[in-house]
């Protein structure tokens, strides 16, 4: 009597310990097919990324790999943020000037990225923005940033013969940088001479207006800028000859090699580089010099980046 009853314990036991393991067994499942459904591989599974992608994917910060997760399958989502300068903010304007440019054919993915960066996936003079003067010598003037209303700096001087040819005026701290330049290449046997400096408004409003009503507008656009939108007015910006040399023969001068190889020490960039036309909107210029200062002269010189990227990605916010 005691015996049986000790055993039917005993299978009563086993069944509920048996149904219990289960139940575990079942909730391990559960939890885990729960974690499977919802996690990050699955979604980017069902928006159509190969097992690869989903493994490149993952590698990306948080938000990008949420932003997957939420969206249909996009074949330029990895390569775009792989570029080096890619900007989330600029993401869907990416997206947009591949679809209208490239069609089926093989997109340049850094193209796209500096292009859009810069503004430059627009016509020029569209889509324009006033500069954020707070930066000081480090505004940006182009085809896509103006200046203030018929900007004027004020502490404007008249350079000497000595550093330029008659009637050039430039800011203070320009002028001194320029000359500090002028000397150290004098030094090493180049001569500097300065051809053109800051332009008024009015000034700029003169040599562009006289382009248009001769040429037509798109001439004018083409081979000068618009009041407001250039450089010159900034009272930053100096075109450097040698003596005798002029704007076709330049580059090939000696002088413009020291240029481009010690201008940034003193606080000059080369402006307007070779083979970047569609990215700051002018041919290339090897006479034409920005000031921004020693310390982001150097920055943007080891940048190997035109200052439209340089800034895009650095300095707007
Ligand atoms: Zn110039």
């Amino acid at each position: 009597m005691y015996y049986t009853k000790k055993r039917r314990i005993k299978k009563k036991s086993i069944i509920v310990l048996i149904v219990i393991i289960l139940m575990i067994i079942l909730a391990v499942i559960g939890i885990n097919l729960y974690k499977y459904y919802t996690s990050d591989e699955y979604k980017l599974g069902q928006a159509g990324y190969s097992e690869k992608e989903i493994a490149d994917i993952l590698k990306f910060d948080k938000k990008y790999i949420t932003y997957a997760t939420e969206h249909d399958y996009e074949d330029d989502f990895i390569p775009l943020l792989r570029e080096k300068y890619f900007l989330w903010k600029n993401y869907d304007k990416y997206i947009k000037y591949i679809d209208d440019e490239y069609g089926n054919t093989k997109v340049d993915y850094s193209r796209v990225v500096s292009l859009v960066n810069v503004g430059a996936n627009n016509e020029p003079y569209t889509h324009t923005k006033k500069t954020d003067m707070d930066k000081g010598y480090a505004i940006l003037v182009n085809k896509y940033t103006s200046l203030p209303e018929k900007y004027a700096p004020d502490d404007i001087v008249e350079m000497s013969n000595w550093y330029a040819y008659p009637d050039n005026r430039i800011r203070k701290d320009v002028y001194d940088a320029f000359k500090e330049m002028s000397e150290a290449a004098k030094e090493e046997g180049y001569t500097l001479i300065v051809n053109s400096s800051y332009r008024s408004y009015d000034e700029q409003k003169e040599i562009y207006d006289d382009y248009e009503s001769n040429r037509g507008k798109e001439y004018a656009d083409k081979y000068a800028a618009r009041p407001d939108f250039s450089e010159h007015q900034t009272g930053l910006s100096l075109d450097i000859f040698s003596p005798g040399a002029n704007m076709s023969n330049f580059a090939d001068t000696e002088t413009f090699k020291w240029l481009s190889k010690n201008s940034y020490k003193f606080g000059f960039i080369l402006r307007y580089p070779e083979n970047k036309e569609d990215i700051t909107g002018y041919s290339y210029e090897a006479w034409h010099y920005r000031y921004v200062g020693k310390e982001l002269a150097k920055k943007v010189y080891d940048s190997d980046l035109t200052y439209d990227e340089y800034y895009a990605y650095y300095l707007d916010d």
